[in-house]
């Protein structure tokens, strides 16, 4: 047995105890951030029982965020949900959200993703071992294991009492569910109240009874679900019943019989799968954090699994910890910052704790509660009651970690070294985790409106044509206030143009965010017609080029990003307020703006139903830093054009823009916003 190092560095910077998806989403964030990572896992092989979980919209960005969600593939969605058995649809928490709803995905996948990834990036998992004890020895901890060569399919069997090991790692985190030993090892309190309400669960084969959904009837609540694969899946409670105490899963004849006692059906015939009783237990650790031992997901905090909100709360809480870890770890924080993952967590914990509870005297109590039910119920027929609970469930309505998600990559620094990169803190702006393309963002209109999108926290591409110094500016300009964006270069209007310019921007999105999804399109770059050039001078091979850059390549633009853009994303296009007064000097550039609108108008149409908004931005004279605005005379004179009397400047209209990109303008699609400061007001 190797002795455990107790001076020196520790066997690993972070000890995660249990590779559930709790731990497994840890364990890839922490190594995502360079720590050295060991998964204690007693399980020797992962869990082969699993039918789907239930992934809320705030644990779907969490693993959007990692790339996780790339990895999964295409999850089927929930449907609506209940509170407390109460039809709600989860989607009002935010129907312009990317993840507005409810997702499947079964545990064991979830659990495969997440070890994939945290083996990927570094973490080392140990299975077939269980913890017996752990120590904090204030430097480290010193944790003991012992074989255990269990499997979640002879979970109460096996052998054990093998090889004792002991190692150290300078943090340990329990993820080990609510029987969490690290808890009881390490004396956290657990305050609370045990069961007073059970619920049995079996999957059953061989029985054909109708399918319900969360009916309560005269003795009990029963709910009966069919599988794809012909075995049915029972719930039942019977009111008033105690819960047992029992040393496992209950036996069939217990379901069978309290099955027949609330729906006069027999399923005595069936074949029971998989047994399973689970009460209201509500219990929570009164610290999050004892010394150098954390606590996350169930280990911190049981309750009855309803709707999912077990596995969403535990994996959200290890979403709050990996990268404050890190930073611990890395010394660029104190110990603070573990303190600020229990001021996150543990009031969340508590509201999520105590929604569940009210869904559980909702959902199990007897008939007494019958008008307390039809009071809520009348409730929750008004959109502000519905949106309220739904937000609670599905976490957006809850206080987001000020902590950046780990990259989706292996990092490039080696453990520990310091790093100053802007990207690791957050500036949880308006657009925070969107991802935009600026079409012509090297200067003028393009570049402000670049700079205030990654203001508001999105990951910006600036696209350019040839002017890389005025690009790299841009960007400089952007990361100097702390935001995110990478170059993007291809010439519009040419052969090929809209496949080079996705070629560099789904590159770009891919090594920054795992994914190539795209929110926001600002359609922007554009050529004019040269000043004093008549109509009757315009050749067909200037008329060309106009449409080919104005109006050509934002419909391929559009067209191409169709599979990118996200559920509630952007297109903005710029036009200009010559479509609504007559310059016959610009009559073929104002042709292509008057093109550009109708991209805005059909598509508005053709996207609504994903949630997307297309509008037309129409500036007036704006300086873009060309040099007709150095000159004092001409300025005054292009001034008067305005309501203001002044010429208008790029972030006038890139705050507009920025507008429109919003959550807050999700009710404006298909318009055309003039934002020329009165010009047109005569
Ligand atoms: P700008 O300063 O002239 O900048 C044009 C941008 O578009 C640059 O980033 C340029 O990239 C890019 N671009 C030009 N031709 C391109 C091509 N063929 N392929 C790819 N990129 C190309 O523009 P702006 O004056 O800010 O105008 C921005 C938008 O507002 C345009 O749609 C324009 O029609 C509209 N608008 C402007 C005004 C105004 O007074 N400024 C008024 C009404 C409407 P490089 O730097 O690499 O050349």
């Amino acid at each position: 047995m190797p002795a455990p190092a107790t001076s020196g560095p520790a066997d690993a910077d972070a000890v995660v105890v249990g590779a559930g998806p709790v731990g497994l989403l840890l364990a890839g964030d922490l190594a995502a951030h360079g720590v050295r990572v060991l998964v204690v896992e007693q399980l020797a092989r992962p869990m082969t029982e699993s039918r789907a979980s239930t992934l809320h919209s705030r644990t779907m960005e969490v693993l959007a965020e990692r790339g996780v969600l790339d990895r999964l593939g295409p999850l089927p969605n929930g449907g609506p949900g209940h509170f407390g058995g109460i039809r709600l649809d989860l989607a009002e928490a935010d129907p312009g959200h990317r993840h507005a709803g409810q997702w499947k995905c079964p545990q064991t996948r979830l659990e495969a993703v997440l070890q994939e990834r945290a083996v990927e990036l570094g973490a080392r998992i140990r299975r077939g071992r269980r913890l017996v004890d752990l120590a904090d020895r204030g430097d480290r901890v010193l944790v003991e294991t012992v074989t255990a060569g269990r499997t979640a399919d002879d979970a109460e069997g096996g052998t054990e009492g093998g090889t004792r090991e002991r190692m150290t790692g300078s943090y340990v985190v329990g993820c080990d569910g609510w029987q969490s030993t690290v808890r009881t090892a390490a004396g956290f309190e657990f305050a609370g109240r045990g069961p007073a309400r059970e619920m049995l669960r079996a999957d059953v084969a061989g029985i054909d009874i109708p399918a319900r959904r969360f009916e309560r009837l005269e003795h009990g609540l029963a709910t009966a679900h069919h599988w794809p694969d012909g075995t049915t899946r029972v719930m039942v409670h019977v009111y008033g019943a105690e819960p047992r105490t029992r040393a496992g899963a209950p036996e069939f004849d217990e379901v069978v019989q309290a099955w027949a006692l609330v729906t006069g059906e027999d399923i005595g015939h069936g074949t029971p799968l998989w047994l399973n009783a689970f009460d209201d237990t509500r219990r929570q650790v009164t610290r999050y954090r004892r010394g150098r031992i954390l606590l996350a997901g169930d280990a911190a905090h049981a309750q009855m699994p309803v709707g999912g909100q077990a596995l969403n709360l535990g994996l959200q809480d290890a979403a709050a910890l990996g990268g404050r870890l890190a930073e611990r770890l890395a010394g660029r924080a104190g110990d603070e910052v573990l303190d600020d993952y229990h001021d996150e967590r543990h009031p969340v914990g508590a509201r999520t704790l105590t929604n569940i509870q009210a869904q559980s005297a909702l959902l199990l109590g007897g008939p007494e509660i019958e008008p307390l039910r039809e009071v809520f119920a009348e409730l929750m027929r008004f959109p502000a009651v519905r949106r309220r609970l739904a937000r609670m469930i599905t976490g957006l309505g809850l206080p987001r970690t000020t902590v950046a998600p780990p990259p989706a990559t292996a990092p490039a620094q080696p453990p520990h070294s310091p790093t100053t990169e802007k990207d690791r803190t957050s500036t949880m702006g308006k657009l925070a985790d969107k991802t935009a393309l600026v079409t012509g963002s090297s200067r003028g209109i393009g570049r402000a409106t670049a700079q205030r999108l990654a203001a508001e926290g999105a990951l910006v591409a600036v696209h350019y044509a040839a002017n890389e110094s005025a690009a790299r500016e841009t960007i400089e300009l952007i990361e100097k206030d702390g935001g995110r964006a990478f170059g993007v270069r291809a010439e519009l209007g040419v052969p090929g143009d809209v496949h080079e310019l996705f070629l560099g921007l789904e590159r770009g999105l891919k090594e920054r965010t795992g994914t190539t999804t795209l929110d926001i399109i600002v359609n922007n770059a554009a050529v004019t017609t040269p000043t004093g050039v008549q109509p009757e001078d315009v050749t067909p091979e200037e008329f060309d080029r106009l449409f080919a850059v104005n109006a050509k390549a934002p419909f391929f633009i559009v067209q191409r990003a169709l599979p990118l853009l996200a559920e509630g994303g952007r297109i903005i296009n710029i036009s200009s307020g010559l479509t609504r007064v007559a310059n016959p000097d610009q009559v073929a550039y104002s042709m292509t703006k008057g093109a550009i609108e109708q991209i805005t108008l059909h598509f508005a149409r053709h996207l609504a139903p994903r949630g997307i908004t297309v509008n037309s931005v129409a500036p007036g004279i704006t300086n873009n830093g060309g040099p007709v605005f150095d000159i004092p005379e001409a300025v005054a004179q292009m001034a008067q054009l305005s309501a203001f009397k002044r010429v208008g400047e790029a972030v006038d209209v890139a705050d507009v823009v920025t507008f429109l990109a919003t959550h807050e303008a999700r009710w404006i699609t298909g318009a055309f916003i003039d934002a020329s400061g009165g010009t047109l007001l005569g």
